[in-house]
């Protein structure tokens, strides 16, 4: 539950702006990088494709705008929803300014998901003047640094996400891939020893903090048992509803789409709709390679930076985009030891993550020294009666 809009993370994805969000894009590049570390730069580029770096403070103002300017639709900050019910035809949504009623229910609020890994990140929109040194990453001019300094021990993978955003400014982030959520301050003291390996350190001249985000996606969502009957006319969306792509935790594109096709329903006044289940192929490949990491972390760097190595530009981001063809996914295979990815056939997904509730990490929505929002939003869902499973996972 928010009670106002602050700058709290940005968006990146491939590809042209989606429709109705043109001119939001503050920076675009042509070529991304991976890197292992000490080992040699990949640089990727795709003819006429840019990744796009959209900045949530435009975001959220753009949004803010359109709302105001319609009849039709309404935003009440400061207002918790709680439980939804139905009630006859209609259901009813507890919230903490009274109930609720209405035909249909989009709900897209933040929930703990069990998954086989865990995207755990933290980043820092720096004021380095000048003193990045891109250069030890392998990072060239107009490129950004995808997966740079890439390295794996017994816990999993760590990679640094660079975003130069002007000579002066720049986005770190430190990710690490594991088997649960990590602490937030394990995580933010991963970026800080990225940021000195890039010659940057915090509140020093050369290191003024200029914004910091952080989170921890799932990747490979697996249901969970105790799942809550569906009520009808009550669609689940957004990173909640499975948005985000197993095998990368990208999902903004994905959710512009969803948004404009589920609004183009609402508007014929037709029932809203949920995210497509992924399509069986892919969502086998990303449960394979998943699988992969969970079972060999200490290769799995060794993976990412074959896969940069051996497959084409434009193979390894159609297959990252959603349009991958057979001959892509061909491509990712043969760039892939064959036997420890042979082995992962079997789907050991449910096995493989953790119940919900058997371990905590704090990395819930915001990796920054702020007031715990998803906490907030639980006491709130409390004291309307009914708790909702809000805490964590990816805002
Ligand atoms: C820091 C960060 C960076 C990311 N970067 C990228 C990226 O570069 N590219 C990409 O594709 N994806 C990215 N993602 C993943 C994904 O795109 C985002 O998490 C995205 O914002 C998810 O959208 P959402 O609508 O599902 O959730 P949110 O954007 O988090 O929206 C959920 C909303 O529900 C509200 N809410 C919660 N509880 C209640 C309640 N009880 N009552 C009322 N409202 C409530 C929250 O306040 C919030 O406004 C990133 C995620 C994070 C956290």
């Amino acid at each position: 539950m928010r009670t106002r809009y602050d700058d709290d993370r940005s968006w990146c994805f491939w590809g042209d702006e989606p429709a109705g969000l043109e001119g939001l894009t503050a920076r675009a590049w042509s070529d991304w990088v991976y890197q292992a570390e000490a080992g040699a730069a990949h640089p990727h580029r795709v003819d006429g494709v840019a990744y796009r770096y959209v900045r949530a403070a435009d975001y959220y103002a753009h949004c803010r705008a359109r709302i105001a300017a319609s009849e039709h639709v309404e935003l009440r900050l400061g207002v918790a929803a709680g439980a939804v019910r139905r009630d006859g035809e209609a259901l009813i949504v507890s919230t903490t300014a009274g109930a609720l009623r209405a035909r249909w229910v989009v709900d897209t609020r933040p929930r703990r998901q069990r998954a086989l890994l865990f995207q755990c990140f933290s980043g820092v929109e720096v004021d380095h003047g000048g003193r990045l040194d891109l250069a030890a990453f392998g990072i060239g001019a107009d490129a950004v640094g995808l997966m740079t300094g890439m390295r794996a021990d017994a816990s999993g993978l760590g990679f640094v996400y660079v975003l130069p955003l002007s000579h002066s400014t720049a986005l770190v982030e430190w990710t690490r891939f594991a088997p649960h959520p990590l602490r937030a301050a394990e995580v933010r003291a991963g970026r800080n020893a990225a940021l000195a390996a890039l010659g940057v350190r915090l509140g020093e001249p050369g290191g003024r903090v200029l914004r910091e985000e952080g989170g921890a996606l799932p990747m490979g969502r697996v249901a969970d048992d105790a799942l809550a009957p569906s009520i009808p006319g009550l669609v689940v969306a957004g990173a909640a509803g499975g948005a985000l792509r197993d095998a990368t935790g990208y999902g903004f594109a994905r959710m512009q789409q969803w948004a404009d096709d589920c609004a183009a329903r609402l508007a014929r006044g037709e029932a809203p709709v949920g995210h497509s289940p992924e399509p069986f192929v892919r969502r086998q490949m990303d449960r394979i390679f998943l699988q992969a990491l969970r079972a060999h972390p200490e290769r799995s760097a060794e993976y990412f930076d074959r896969m940069a190595r051996g497959v084409a530009p434009e193979r390894l981001l159609r297959f990252l985009t959603d349009r991958a063809r057979p001959a892509d996914l061909l491509a990712i295979i043969a760039s892939l030891p064959l036997l420890p990815f042979l082995a992962q056939l079997p789907d050991r997904s449910r096995r493989l993550a953790e119940p919900l509730g058997r371990r905590r990490g704090d990395l819930v929505g915001l990796g920054a020294r702020r007031p715990r929002p998803a906490r907030a939003a639980a006491r709130a869902a409390a004291a309307i009666g009914k708790p909702e499973p809000l805490e964590q996972v990816a805002s």
